[in-house]
C-alpha cells in the first residue's frame, strides 16, 4: 500500500543521511517530492534516480535553509509549480560541537541559523500554503540532546530544544487550520553527522544505547512516514523519541 499518493512534500537537506532515507521512502510511497539542498547538481541527480526507481514525481528545490530570502524564493517557486503543499520535513541541520569556553560567536550563529531559524522560516512559508489547502503536516528533526542535554553540546542542544518549543507552540497555533506539527528526537543515527565525532566518541555513544546498536537513517524515515501519512491524522504536538533506549 502506498501511503503518500497525491501528497506534495518538501524535505530539506534531502541529499544525505536521514533526509536521503526519508526522500527515498517517501518516493517509494508515491509522494510528489520537492528535494531541497544547496547543491543543485546533487539534487538533480537524486531527482532523476528516484524518478527512475519509483516512478513518482520529483522536483529540485535548491536553497540554503538558513537564509531567509532564499527560503522565501524557494517556497514562492514551489507555489508557482504546485499550488498546494501537504508535508514539510524540516530535516536540514548541522553539528558543530565545542565546549562552552571554546565556542565562537560564529559557531553559535551558524548553528542556530541552520538548525533553528530555518525551521521557523520554512514553517512560516509552508503553513501559508497548507492553510489554503485545508491542512498539512510539519515534521521537525529535533534530537535526544535537545530533550536531555549533553556535556559539550550546549549550542547544538539549545538549537534543538528551541525546535521542540516551536513544535509545541505551532501545534497549538495551527491545529485549527488542521495543520499537525510534530518532532522526531533521534538518538544516535549512523550518518555523516554521527561519523563526524570521531571513532572513540562514536563507540562511547553506541555503548550508551540500550539496544547496543547505532540507529539507521531508515529508522527515522519510518517515523517520518507515519507522521506524513494519514495514519497519524490525530497526532499533533508530540516529540517522538527514536533512540533505541539511549541514555544521555
Ligand atoms: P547529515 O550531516 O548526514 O546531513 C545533513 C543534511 O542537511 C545534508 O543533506 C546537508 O546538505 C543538509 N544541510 C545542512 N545545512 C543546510 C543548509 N543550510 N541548507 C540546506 N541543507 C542543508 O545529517 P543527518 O542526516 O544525520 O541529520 C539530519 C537531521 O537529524 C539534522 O537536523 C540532525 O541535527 C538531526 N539529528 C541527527 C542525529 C544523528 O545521530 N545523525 C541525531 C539527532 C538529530 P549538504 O550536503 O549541502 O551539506
Amino acid at each position: 500500500m502506498k501511503l503518500l499518493e497525491n501528497k506534495n512534500i518538501i524535505v530539506t537537506g534531502s541529499c544525505r543521511g536521514i533526509g536521503l532515507a526519508t526522500s527515498q521512502l517517501f518516493a517509494q510511497h508515491g509522494a510528489n517530492l520537492w528535494l531541497n539542498g544547496r547543491d543543485e547538481l546533487a539534487l538533480q541527480t537524486l531527482s532523476a534516480k528516484l524518478t527512475s526507481q519509483f516512478k513518482n514525481n520529483n522536483h529540485v528545490c535548491c536553497f540554503d535553509v538558513s537564509v531567509y530570502d532564499q527560503v522565501k524564493n524557494g517556497f514562492q517557486s514551489l507555489f508557482k509549480q504546485c499550488k498546494k503543499l501537504d508535508v514539510l520535513v524540516n530535516n536540514a541541520g548541522i553539528l558543530d560541537d565545542a565546549l562552552i569556553g571554546m565556542v565562537s560567536q560564529k559557531q553559535i550563529a551558524h548553528t542556530f541559523s541552520t538548525n533553528t531559524y530555518s525551521v521557523l522560516y520554512c514553517s512560516q512559508y509552508a503553513q501559508r500554503l497548507m492553510i489554503r489547502n485545508g491542512g498539512g503536516s510539519i515534521i521537525n528533526l529535533a534530537s535526544i540532546v535537545g530533550v536531555n542535554g549533553n556535556a559539550g553540546q550546549s549550542v547544538y542542544a539549545a538549537s534543538k530544544a528551541a525546535i521542540i518549543g516551536a513544535t509545541l507552540s505551532l501545534s497549538k497555533e495551527l491545529a485549527s487550520a488542521n495543520i499537525r506539527v510534530n518532532a522526531i528526537a533521534p538518538g544516535f543515527i549512523d550518518t555523516d553527522m554521527a561519523r563526524s565525532i570521531g571513532d572513540e566518541l562514536y563507540l562511547q555513544r553506541v555503548d550508551s544505547i540500550a539496544m547496543k546498536r547505532v540507529g539507521k537513517a531508515q529508522d527515522i524515515a519510518n517515523t517520518a512516514l507515519y507522521l506524513a501519512s494519514d495514519l497519524s491524522s490525530y497526532v499533533t504536538g508530540q516529540v517522538i523519541g527514536v533512540d533505541g533506549g539511549m541514555l544521555i
